[in-house]
């Protein structure tokens, strides 16, 4: 926090060095998506604290224990690679804890030195060590390349490739792949299919996973996860939806070529036009008609807009998190007469930079944006420093900005440490832009009303 205060508005052309990252690393998304597979034990094969971090990152959002083992390398597994460790590990997870599956992700370390999964992998099965009916599934997570959305991509594919296979009979049914998400978004992926009358195979889905009640028992495994048998149906579905370029692509890729499931990758259903994307290809894909109860959901979010225009119009916002979400909220924020002022996300893409462009060729404002490394959470804290915005959008991360900027903070995105809300409320779908802009206004209206004079303090706006 202190740090902070001596940042100043010199911006200064830098590489090689990035100030408080809008990102973490892969693991901690390849450890999400695993916990969206129902009874799947994620293994970290590398050392314990990566694992440690990975774990307390999302125990930390969530508040619920994140449950994941490592091969624990020392500096014999280091050198020699850790290929007993992880055998060793998976008998013992199988023996003591007994999930369906173990999904095994890579650390920076075990990447380094070469470890290969799919090797290592068939050799446990090879020695035994898989008992009969349970599973492994992996995938490479080096955390020097990419972000958690990488590894939550890279993951999601590991899922689907580990699993999914195709019978020949039709199932009739329509794949959502939903991205880097809150499992409050993915239940309302399947309230909204539900709705439409559609019905679907999703994973992963951390539903009832990670937003679970509390009833005096311990689950290892909860209810909630796509199961093994629903993701290897996805082979025989009329189709797939992805749901974020960066997050779902592979999957739906995979899913295309190797079963000839057709895809098509939309953006997260943030927002209203997004969620009109959304709907109407779930409604393309599977055939049916968009019902009544959407369309006034639909209509509820076009009255909210209408009756607050005046209080969104013009506002000066600044955000920072993952691309597929940013794109979304960028699309959202302009929808409602919003500036998108500054955006940074530490995910790389060049789709990215094209998307911003065309989103923002008729904002009126020199709006600046960035993706990759350098574009950290310093970079977009000197920007507002010479130039200040009214409402700041991002994780938890961001408080220090907004304190020492005096200026209004919405949470949204991975992590939020500090708010309750994310696990139990969407904000995808119309439900979630109606959240969103109650949470905006809710922002700039407290502000309004803590910086009002006397003779401009009035019960209404
Ligand atoms: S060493 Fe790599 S995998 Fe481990 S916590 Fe650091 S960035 Fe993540």
């Amino acid at each position: 926090m202190a740090l902070l205060r001596h940042t100043t508005g010199e911006i200064k052309e830098r590489s090689a060095l990035t100030v408080n990252p809008a990102k973490t690393c892969q693991p901690v998304g390849a450890m999400y998506a695993a916990l969206g597979v129902h009874g799947c034990f994620p293994h970290s094969h590398g050392s314990q604290g990566c694992c440690a971090y990975h774990r307390s990152a999302l125990t930390r959002h969530y508040k619920e224990p994140v449950v994941a083992g490592t091969s624990s390398f020392t500096e014999g597994s280091s050198v020699f690679g850790g290929q007993s460790n992880l055998i060793s590990a998976i008998d013992n997870i199988f023996t003591l804890y007994d999930p369906e599956t173990i999904a095994i992700h890579t650390t920076c370390l075990s990447e380094t030195i070469g470890d290969d999964l799919r090797q290592i992998s068939q050799k446990a099965i090879d020695d035994g060590k898989v008992p009969a009916g349970k599973h492994i599934v992996y995938a490479n997570t080096p955390s020097y390349i990419g972000t958690h959305v990488t590894g939550y991509a890279n993951m999601v594919k590991g899922i689907v490739k580990g699993f999914t296979k195709k019978s020949g009979t039709p199932n009739g049914k329509v794949n959502i792949i939903p991205g880097f998400c809150e499992p409050s978004d993915m239940a309302e992926f399947r309230r909204i299919a539900g709705q439409m009358g559609v019905e679907i195979l999703m994973a992963p889905d951390t539903n009832g996973v990670l937003n679970g009640p509390l009833d005096g028992h311990y689950q290892m495994y909860p209810k909630g996860g796509a199961t093994v048998e629903e993701i290897t149906s996805m082979g025989d579905s009329v189709g797939t939806l992805g749901l974020g370029r960066w997050a779902t692509t592979d999957a739906v890729n995979y899913l295309d070529s190797e079963f000839k499931v057709p895809g098509k990758v939309l953006g997260l259903p943030i927002g209203l036009k997004a969620t009109d994307r959304f709907v109407n290809e779930l409604r393309l894909m599977s055939g049916t008609d968009v019902p009544e109860s959407i369309n006034f959901e639909r209509g509820q979010v076009v009255d909210i807009i209408s009756d607050y225009s005046q209080y969104f119009y013009g506002k000066k916002v600044t955000m920072a998190g993952d691309p597929d979400q940013l794109l979304a909220l960028v699309e959202f924020v302009i929808t409602l007469g919003m500036i998108p002022a500054y955006t940074v996300t530490g995910t790389s893409g060049k789709y990215f930079d094209e998307r911003m462009k065309e989103l923002l060729k008729d904002v009126p404002y020199d709006c600046k944006f960035k993706s990759g490394g350098e574009a950290d959470m310093y970079l977009l804290h000197q920007w507002i420093k010479n130039d200040p915005v009214d409402l700041l959008i991002g994780n938890t991360y961001l408080k220090y900005i907004a304190r020492d900027e005096d200026t209004p903070l919405v949470r949204h995105g991975f992590p939020i440490l500090d708010r309750v809300g994310h696990q139990y409320f969407p904000t995808v779908g119309y439900a979630g832009a109606m959240r969103l802009m109650e949470k905006f206004l809710g922002a700039i209206m407290d502000r309004e009303d803590r910086d009002a004079p006397e003779t401009k303090f009035e019960l209404q706006m």
